[in-house]
């Protein structure tokens, strides 16, 4: 990506590309208005020049002004700088949703003196102009990624600037720190004294544990972000697919199939508790008769691979089989959750052999849609490892936030390292200690950082955002 030139009017068709009820072609800069004004014809005559901020005005998109041949009838609305999403003005045309109308609007504004968006070039100038952060700008993404409540619920509050009001916080404390540090080290005359090294260390033991705050959030925020991946086990006829169309039914919140799978393996997401889980219902790994059956047990295997969790199910109504056994073996380096099916029949399965061998055993009945609930619970309990989801957490869920966090509680237990071992280490250390960790947080609020940082960070975005 070239180095953003933020003189220059953009626009770009902000709405998805297909049929639709309406797009949106977005206009941003200083000609927005004017370029707006040479292809807008309003129904009352009033031109957009003199169209106040916040307001929508009816009319039509015409070819030029002279003809005024009609391209379509739309709703324009006008935000002026700086209280707009770029902080600079804009314009956004409502017009149907079809591509045609969408692209011939879009070709009309191009013509009249705007430069196609850059992906994510609205975002990038809203973090440019200084209304977001760079953690909100990538939250932007996050938000329109979410696939499921929780996640969105969780991006949003990102963006309105949860995790960026903490990350400030923790960049005072620790400025204010490295300025007392710069202090002592240039009047060594006025050095530090007992009370004033317990209490640095006292400060930079506060900034560590809301590190680790953060930290312990990020494990739920990346569950919340990029949801598991489950697989249900167990040999024919022990109620697999039954379990499954059981799971789907009680979370009628069916959130989007993943692309890309195939239909032989039944592959579902669903929203346990807010966490989406992928989920699948795999063929029995057990002998193949034929090709197709080979070629269906190398998928189940693929699938057990890279899950996190297997839910292994048995048959409670008849005893423990060699398939039962033999499964049994094969997971034993996976996370298995031993679900035990059919609890509606006289029950003469080994219950104790499976007690023995998994530390969680579910009993329901998929056909009776009974104890689904827990074995939700159960699940979403091992996935968090047995944590409890924190009440109202910051979920750190963005990779590049998560490792700079993780190098700055690096760095800041090694200064409290220093101050503790009494190590007579120079002051500078630790002073160097706290300024790399500043770094580290300027990177994820986006201050002064790199542009290719940049440039990775927006180009993941959509033209258009
Ligand atoms: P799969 O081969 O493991 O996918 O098993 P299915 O889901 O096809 O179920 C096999 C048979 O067990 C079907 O006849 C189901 O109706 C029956 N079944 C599944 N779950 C239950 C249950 O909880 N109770 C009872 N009584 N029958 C069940």
């Amino acid at each position: 990506m070239k180095r953003l030139d933020l003189t220059d009017t953009i626009a770009a068709i902000s709405t998805g590309l297909g049929e639709s009820g309406i797009g949106i072609v977005r206009l941003s800069g200083k000609e927005a208005l004017s370029i707006a004004e040479k292809i807008f014809l309003s129904k009352n005559g009033r031109r957009p020049s003199g169209y106040k901020t916040f307001t929508t005005h009816y009319g039509w998109v015409v070819e030029d002004m002279t003809t005024k041949k009609i391209i379509d009838e739309v709703i324009l609305t006008v935000m002026r700088a700086p209280k707009s999403y770029t902080k600079e003005d804009i314009v956004e045309i409502n017009c149907h949703g079809g591509i045609v109308a969408l692209r011939r609007i879009l070709a009309l504004v191009l013509e009249n003196g705007c430069r196609l968006a850059q992906p994510g070039e609205f975002t990038k100038r809203a973090f440019m102009n200084g209304r977001i952060d760079l953690a909100q700008a990538e939250a932007v993404l996050d938000v329109i990624k979410a696939k499921t409540d929780a996640a969105l619920r969780n991006s949003v509050e990102q963006l309105k600037g949860a995790l960026s009001k903490e990350l400030n916080a923790i960049r005072g404390i620790l400025l204010e720190l490295s300025s007392i540090l710069e202090a002592s080290i240039d009047f060594p005359e006025e050095e530090m004294g007992q009370t004033d090294t317990a209490q640095l260390k006292e400060e930079l033991k506060k900034v560590e544990a809301r590190l680790e705050k953060l930290l312990l959030g990020s494990r739920f925020g990346r569950i919340f972000r990029e949801g598991i991946r489950v697989v249900i086990c167990g040999r024919t006829n022990v109620g697999k697919s039954s379990l499954l169309n059981a799971l789907l039914r009680q979370e009628r919140s069916i959130v989007t199939p993943i692309a890309g799978t195939t239909r032989d393996t039944v592959e579902e997401t669903i929203n346990i508790r807010g966490v989406p889980v992928m989920i699948a219902d795999t063929a029995g790994i057990t002998k193949p008769d034929n090709l197709a059956e080979r070629k269906a047990i190398e998928r189940s295997r693929r699938y057990i691979e890279a899950a996190q969790l297997v839910l292994l199910v048995f048959d409670g109504s008849q005893r423990l089989r060699r398939e039962d056994l033999g499964l049994m073996r094969r997971l034993k380096h996976k996370p298995v959750l031993a679900v035990l099916n059919k609890i509606d029949l006289i029950q003469r399965i080994e219950h104790k052999q499976i007690e023995k061998r998994f530390i969680r055993l579910v009993e329901v009945s998929a056909k009776k849609a009974k104890n689904i609930s827990l074995l939700e619970d159960a699940l979403v309990e091992r996935v968090c490892r047995g944590d409890l989801l924190p009440q109202e957490p910051i979920l750190v869920t963005n990779l590049r936030h998560l490792e700079d966090i993780k190098e700055m509680q690096k760095l800041i237990a090694e200064a409290i390292n220093s101050l503790d071992n009494n190590t007579a280490l120079p002051l500078e250390f630790i002073a160097q200690d706290i300024k790399d960790a500043l770094r580290y947080l300027d990177d994820i609020l986006g201050l002064n950082c790199s542009e290719d940082l940049l440039d990775r960070i927006f180009s993941a975005f959509c033209i258009g955002k």
